[in-house]
């Protein structure tokens, strides 16, 4: 049974008096210590689908539709007080830019302390040494003299293994890995995707993984659905994505990953259209190279093909 499951949710945004659709129709199942990617440009719908899991929208979101099923209950209806007990312990998030969640002014030893504090029944001397602990695990050396410095004393690689530490400390089922190497340089970022493999490994944690990348995705995602415009187009195995791909979307990203045999770079011309943008047909459709006349008029349905999910009418 998975330990999530997204059911047909459709997000509208609000603004200057009018509705625009940002997500249609999402659905996603997670299972128990899986990695789920979600991969697409930026501005696709991948970050309001995981911040729709901890119900972190804008004020100006609203899910018209939908369910969020975590453990047998609907995450979208049960109140505010049980969703902070889930958030952040059961459901972690490690976002792109660790300081958005480190607070600059406390060391991280009593920002580690404090979650330990609240979520794991320990006090004192035994949530020092359990943030001690954690902080080893995601290797972070001289542990117990790191535990009085301060986020900003910190590397970006080194504040991100911090987020992870805590999700490790709350020993969280799901987390929700937002970019999380974006911002880093290549080594580190291969290090600290070796630490999140390491942990789904060790404690069967879950995980929902968004990234533009989809060399990442290909190392190390079990399963990946491919989104855009808001729209779920191409679901299946990470590696059946990445050597049979089904959606023209999918192929042109795969292709416009670099490549060691030739120094060009292939891109997907024009733009992915804004939230504001109309369409009637398929989304891709202005910058598709294999459209059709249907293409423009219909939009395509998400169909099952073997094992794979994908919405194009070439597969109808
Ligand atoms: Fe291209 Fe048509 Fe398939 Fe859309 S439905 S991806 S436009 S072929």
């Amino acid at each position: 049974m998975s330990i999530l499951e997204i059911k047909n949710l459709n997000l509208s945004f609000h603004s200057q008096d009018k509705d625009y659709q940002a997500l249609y129709n999402v659905n996603l199942s997670l299972e128990k210590g899986e990695m789920l990617a979600l991969v697409g440009e930026s501005g696709c719908g991948k970050t309001i689908t995981a911040m729709s899991v901890l119900r972190l929208l804008p004020p100006n979101a609203k899910i018209t539709s939908g369910e969020i099923i975590y453990k047998n209950n609907n995450l979208l209806t049960i109140s505010p007080k049980n969703m902070t007990k889930i958030r952040g312990k059961e459901i972690a998030l490690v976002p792109q830019d660790p300081m958005t969640s480190l607070n600059p002014l406390y060391t991280i030893g009593s920002q580690l302390t404090e979650i330990i504090e609240t979520h794991q029944n320990l006090r004192g001397e035994e949530a020092l040494k359990k943030a001690r602990e954690v902080l080893e695990q995601v290797k972070i050396p001289n542990a117990k003299e790191r535990l009085k410095a301060y986020p900003h004393e910190f590397s970006g690689g080194m504040r991100q293994r911090v987020i992870i530490a805590m999700a490790i400390a709350c020993n969280s089922e799901i987390i929700i890995a937002d970019e999380p190497t974006t911002a880093l340089d290549v080594t580190v970022q291969a290090q600290i995707m070796e630490l999140l493999k390491d942990i789904q490994k060790e404690y069967q944690t879950s995980f929902l993984f968004i990234s533009h990348d989809f060399g990442l995705v290909y190392e190390a995602a079990d399963k990946a659905a491919v989104m855009y415009a808001g729209h779920i187009v191409e679901k299946s195995t990470s590696k059946e994505l990445f050597y049979n791909p089904k959606h023209p979307y999918t192929k042109a990203l795969i292709k416009a990953l670099p490549n060691f045999n030739t120094t060009k770079l292939d891109s997907i011309e024009g733009q992915p259209p804004s939230v504001k943008d109309n369409f009637k047909g398929c989304p891709f459709e202005p910058r598709c190279k294999e459209r059709m006349d249907i293409c423009s008029e219909i939009r395509p349905q998400l169909i099952k093909i073997n094992d794979s999910y994908v919405s194009c009418h070439l597969w109808n």
